[in-house]
């Protein structure tokens, strides 16, 4: 509904209350108040039913619908002669993935120069790659007692493989069931890459049939753990892991 050789500009800035704002201006004949009063009732072309556009009317019901659905607000602003502005506006996301990834590793990078040292003491890094807040949880609390270790975390594969390369780790842990890739691709990404590849790595995992263990100890893990986590066994095997780095390094 635009005019000959008229313009369409689309535009996305922050809105009201943690939303973003998509506008849609075009140079048409905008609509006066009473059009814009029905603009939202199905099956109403606004006078445009004998204009050579095809349509049916139904084209901004469904659009509102769609955008409240997704807890958005839409709305226009209109100048008979001058043009239009739809616009919809929906909650802002989280940040992509790769800037909370960043974020957390110069977030941590704060501390990264005490991660060998805690008041002089030598302090091992591990890196517990786990989604489930249960789990960490649990380890966070068996880790605890132990002074020398200093517990870092990660929820997901590709953070998982991002933090071992930042912070070089002396041993990790990782599930097997994560967002994203599988604790098994990030083991292989972790063995590719030589700043990563000398590590231990632990699976704990709740994948705990013996073809899963298999492929799992194939795949390159040093251990692989089973859920639920059996406190001894968890630590003796952090033991042997760390034991283990201290003898590559
Ligand atoms: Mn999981």
């Amino acid at each position: 509904y635009n005019r000959i050789e008229g313009s369409v500009a689309v535009e996305c800035r922050a809105g009201t209350e943690n939303r973003i704002r998509i506008s849609v201006s075009d140079t048409g004949e905008g609509l006066c108040a009473e059009k814009l009063a029905q603009l939202f009732q199905p099956f109403n072309r606004l006078g445009q039913e004998t204009s050579a556009e095809e349509g049916t009317g139904i084209g901004l019901v469904v659009t509102k619908r769609l955008v409240e659905y997704m807890g958005g607000i839409i709305g226009v602003e209109s100048t008979v002669g001058t043009g239009s502005v739809f616009w919809i506006e929906l909650l802002a996301a989280s940040m992509p993935h790769a800037q909370i990834v960043a974020d957390k590793i110069a977030a941590l990078a704060l501390t990264a120069a005490d991660l060998r040292n805690h008041e002089g003491i030598p302090v091992h890094t591990v890196l517990y790659v786990e989604d489930n807040p249960a789990n960490l949880k649990l380890v966070e609390q068996l880790i605890a007692r132990r002074r020398d270790i200093r517990l870092l975390n990660a929820d997901n594969g590709q953070m998982g493989v991002e933090m071992a390369r930042a912070f070089q780790p002396e041993v990790i842990l990782m599930d097997i069931n994560l967002p994203g890739i599988s604790g098994i691709d990030a083991l292989k990404i972790l063995r590719e890459d030589a700043a990563t590849a000398h590590i231990p790595v632990v699976a704990v995992s709740a994948n705990a049939i013996p073809r899963d263990i298999a492929i799992g100890l194939e795949a390159g893990f040093f251990r692989y753990l089973t859920k639920p986590i059996r406190v001894n066994e968890f630590l003796d095997t952090l033991d042997a892991a760390l034991k283990l780095a201290e003898k590559k390094s």
